[in-house]
This record gives C-alpha cells, sequence and structure tokens, in this order.
C-alpha cells in the first residue's frame, strides 16, 4: 500500500515515522518544505513538491493539520489533494476536526469516486512515538477496514465511532474533559496552596481518591509541580477542541453551560498565552489570578 502524509507537525511527524519505520512506501509534504526535505532525509520517505504530487500513485492519503479548515484548503487549492487523488484512493484525515466540514470534504470526494474517514487521535506525542495513538474513526467500517494495516502503524486502539464526524465528536468531547479537568485542578490547587497545603500532598491524596484523572495523576506532577511545562500539544489547538465539542453540544441541543464556560475560559487562555503555548500552561493563568503557584 502506497501512503502520502501531509503535516508533520509535533503530532503528525511522529505518525509519519512509523508508517516509514514499518517499512509502507511514504511520500511526505508538509507547509515548512524544509520539516518535510529533513523527515525525508532521516526516513527515507519521498519528498513531495506539492498535496498533489505527494497524493499522486497514492492508495491512502493521511492529513494531520491544526484544524479541519486547512484539510479542505490543501484539498481545493491549485496543486491540492483533489489535483493528485483519483477514484479507489481513501483520504484518512487524522486532524481533531469538526464534524461538519468533515461532511462537507467527505461529499466533494464521494463525487469523484474517493473514499473519505474522519480518524483523529489521542495519547500525546509520546503515544504517537511509541505506536500506542487511540483512533477514534467515523466513517464506513468498510473503509475503516481497508485502511486498518496503516492505523495499526501508530495506532494501539482503533475504534469506529459512527458515521463521518462521529470520530470528531468523540474527539472533541475528550478533549474537553481534558481541559476541564486542567481548570478544575489549577483552581482547586491553587486555593490548597494558599491555605498553606503542599500541592505534592494533595496531588497524593487526589490520586488514591475520585478527583483523580490523566491530568492530575500525569500532568500536574510531571509538568506543573516541576515547572518544566514542556510544549507538545499547543493550547491554541485544545481552545479549538473545546469550542468544537460546546458546538456539538449546542448541535445536538443540549444545554451545556460547563462545556461552554471551559470553551470561553480556554478562548481567554488563549489570547493571554499566545499560539505557541502548550495547553497545560493554561494553568499560569490561574495562578496569576490566584497569586499563587502550584508548586
Ligand atoms: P502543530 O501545530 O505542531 O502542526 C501543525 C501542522 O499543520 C504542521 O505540519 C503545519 O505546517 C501544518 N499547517 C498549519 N497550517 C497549515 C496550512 N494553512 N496549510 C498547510 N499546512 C498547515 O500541530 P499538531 O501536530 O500538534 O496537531 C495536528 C492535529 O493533531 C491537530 O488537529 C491537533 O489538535 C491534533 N492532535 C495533536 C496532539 C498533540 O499531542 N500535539 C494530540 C492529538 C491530536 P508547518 O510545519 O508549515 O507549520
Amino acid at each position: 500500500m502506497n501512503i502520502a502524509f501531509l503535516g508533520l507537525g509535533a503530532i503528525g511527524r511522529p505518525m509519519a515515522a512509523r508508517i516509514a519505520a514499518a517499512g509502507l512506501p511514504l511520500a511526505v509534504w508538509n507547509r515548512t518544505t524544509e520539516r518535510a526535505a529533513e523527515f525525508a532525509r532521516e526516513s527515507g520517505a519521498r519528498h513531495a513538491a506539492t498535496p498533489a504530487d505527494a497524493a499522486r500513485g497514492a492508495d491512502v492519503v493521511i492529513t494531520c493539520l491544526p484544524t479541519s479548515r486547512e484539510v479542505h484548503q490543501i484539498l481545493e487549492a491549485p496543486d491540492g489533494l483533489l489535483a493528485g487523488m483519483s477514484k479507489g484512493m481513501v483520504l484518512v484525515d487524522c486532524t481533531s476536526g469538526d464534524p461538519a466540514t468533515s461532511r462537507v470534504i467527505r461529499d466533494a470526494l464521494a463525487a469523484r469516486g474517493i473514499d473519505f474517514i474522519d480518524a483523529p487521535v489521542s495519547g500525546g506525542t509520546t503515544g504517537a512515538q511509541k505506536g500506542t495513538l487511540t483512533v477514534m474513526v467515523g466513517g464506513d467500517v468498510s473503509v475503516l477496514d481497508r485502511v486498518r494495516p496503516v492505523l495499526e502503524t501508530f495506532g494501539q486502539k482503533i475504534v469506529h465511532c459512527g458515521d463521518v464526524g462521529a470520530g470528531d465528536a468523540v474527539k472533541a468531547v475528550n478533549n474537553a474533559l481534558l481541559a476541564t479537568h486542567i481548570l478544575a485542578a489549577a483552581e482547586g490547587l491553587a486555593a490548597l496552596v494558599k491555605l498553606g497545603v503542599d500541592p505534592k500532598i494533595a496531588l497524593d491524596v487526589i490520586n488514591a481518591s475520585s478527583g483523580r484523572s490523566n491530568t492530575s495523576m500525569n500532568l500536574f506532577p510531571e509538568r506543573v509541580l516541576t515547572r518544566a511545562f514542556p510544549r507538545t500539544f499547543r493550547l491554541a489547538l485544545l481552545e479549538k477542541d473545546v469550542g468544537i465539542a460546546a458546538d456539538v453540544a449546542r448541535d445536538a441541543r443540549v444545554p451545556a453551560p460547563v462545556l461552554q464556560l471551559t470553551a470561553d475560559l480556554f478562548r481567554i487562555a488563549r489570547g493571554e498565552l499566545g499560539e505557541i503555548a502548550d495547553h497545560v500552561e493554561a494553568v499560569k493563568m490561574i495562578e496569576q489570578w490566584a497569586g499563587v503557584e502550584i508548586a
């Protein structure tokens, strides 16, 4: 199976590296050319000059871009994916996208006999390196089955969630939970620090109790208490995800004040902390409001 991979960002690059390491023929394209050139030198992949060039001759085309908007753009652009894709191919979009745009993309491709699945991932950059990502898929099961061997190069748990857009929706809700946990943990721990409680002790208790989460068990001990704040997943992307979750709830006519408020708080954090801040740095905003450091 010939693969094309577009978008060698923080998560896309290690995913593409897993495909190359599995020995599948791979062509890569990235907006910043030097990143694709460097990746091609290291992995032996073919460096394609344009999205169309990457897609030509591929059986499966994989995109991993910030939002569905960029995926739609590189589909339709001159020298874009549509110029290189033909009947019988599959587009697998690993972007954490939005269901409505994924359905528009599905329809544009279906008119040309090209299949589409949304297949966002979870598990972070470390999970991508290890090949242990969870992949949430929306679309036809028969299409998923055709591309499953490719997804298995970087994914450990591959789950069919429903029709096109269902993968995006599940991913957005998952990340909205991550976002609420980060804010709630920061507020609670900031208050405890002000009361004189050592945050290490507070987390030790919480992590043996019912309030624990990946945020309390891993993110706070490894990234907040240490003040390391490594940049692995941009806050701007989590802000986008919570916004999608809030939109999903609104479209389903489900009252969701917690999701809406979390989306607004992450919008504020994005404005204050900027486009390259890591998602866990949202804690710094709460610390600033509280006037303490959780350390
Ligand atoms: P990054 O910001 O690190 O990388 C974004 C990628 O998209 C880069 O390759 C960038 O190219 C490219 N890009 C940006 N804008 C455009 C554009 N207008 N046209 C073409 N290419 C563009 O993002 P991540 O790799 O972290 O995330 C990618 C997706 O995966 C997002 O939807 C994110 O929510 C999701 N995700 C990320 C995780 C993580 O831990 N990082 C975990 C799970 C999901 P260039 O090199 O030129 O900037």
